[in-house]
């Protein structure tokens, strides 16, 4: 069932967007995800119709389809944020990244639902966090919201499978509304994956809670932190605190087939072997 994976990693678009998808083949990826502006920048120039051409033919090259295209926002967005003004940037910024995923035909937008920033409860940011989605999803087209589970650093809300639910509960449309599972935050959050029988029940408890149906991609990484430790810190793939048994679980469960499962690993320069070892974890 090898061909129901699409394995890939969150490539570099030094140069210009245009360059990811070539990237992404290079490395063997059968999907990838990407930054369409700086991430670490409020604002960007727009996208030109030549950037897009070159964006969409590469991604043709490829052999890449925009279902296997996981675009992440922006670090400085906080949707949830309690102050009126900061979310108010936030929320231009993540239109103005919803807008940029639309135009260069991509179907995502992975974003981290925010943080309390210790001023109000989780519940009470919750609540910010899908008021913010539901003004994004009116002023846009199509593109489908992505939440990210996060490791619950800080004050930040969704580290727990009921978070994830109450936002999209708050979401009206929810045709534009799905969620990624990162592994290192799910194991940092308290969610045990490491030998069947964990996988299982964690996977269980995620899709009684939230669904499987609005899980539309993942995020593979090992983890530096320990179990339930609530600190976010990525490893290589089997070198970390998760270890290689999680991912042969993941790589064999046909409920994650037909979804981009995207590397965020911390040496690039072995994402290759990463990919053909996730690869070569699947049995026949
Ligand atoms: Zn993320
Ligand atoms: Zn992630």
């Amino acid at each position: 069932m090898k061909h129901l994976k699409f394995v890939g990693a969150h490539v570099s678009t030094a140069g210009g967007v245009f360059n990811a998808p070539l990237n992404a083949k290079e490395i063997g990826a059968k999907a990838f995800a990407l930054f369409t502006k700086n991430q670490r920048q409020w604002w960007a120039r727009p996208l030109t119709e030549k950037v897009i051409g070159r964006f969409k033919e590469n991604l043709k090259k490829a052999g890449i389809s925009p279902e296997m295209v996981l675009p992440h926002d922006s670090y400085l967005i906080n949707l949830g944020s309690p102050d009126g003004e900061k979310r108010r940037k936030s929320l231009e910024a993540f239109i103005d990244e919803i807008e940029r995923c639309c135009q260069l035909g991509l179907k995502y937008l992975n974003f981290h639902p925010g943080s309390s920033v210790g001023k109000v409860s989780e519940e009470e940011c919750l609540k910010i966090v899908a008021e913010s989605v539901n003004e994004a999803i009116s002023r846009t087209k199509e593109v489908i919201l992505v939440i990210e589970n996060t490791a619950g650093q800080g004050n930040t809300v969704g580290y727990r499978f009921e978070h994830l639910a109450r936002i999209i509960e708050l979401v009206e449309n929810k045709e534009r509304i799905g969620v990624c599972l990162d592994t290192c935050h799910m194991f940092a959050a308290g969610y045990d994956i490491r030998t069947k029988e964990a996988y299982e029940k964690t996977m269980k408890e995620f899709d009684e809670i939230v669904g499987f149906k609005y899980l539309k991609g993942m995020h593979l990484n090992d983890a530096k932190s320990e179990l339930g430790s609530r600190v976010d810190r990525h490893h290589s793939i089997g070198k970390g605190k998760i270890g290689l048994e999680a991912f042969r679980l993941i790589m064999n469960d046909e409920r994650l087939n037909g979804i981009p499962l995207i590397l965020e690993t911390i040496d690039p320069s072995i994402w290759k072997e990463e990919i053909e070892l996730l690869y070569s974890l699947i049995e026949e």
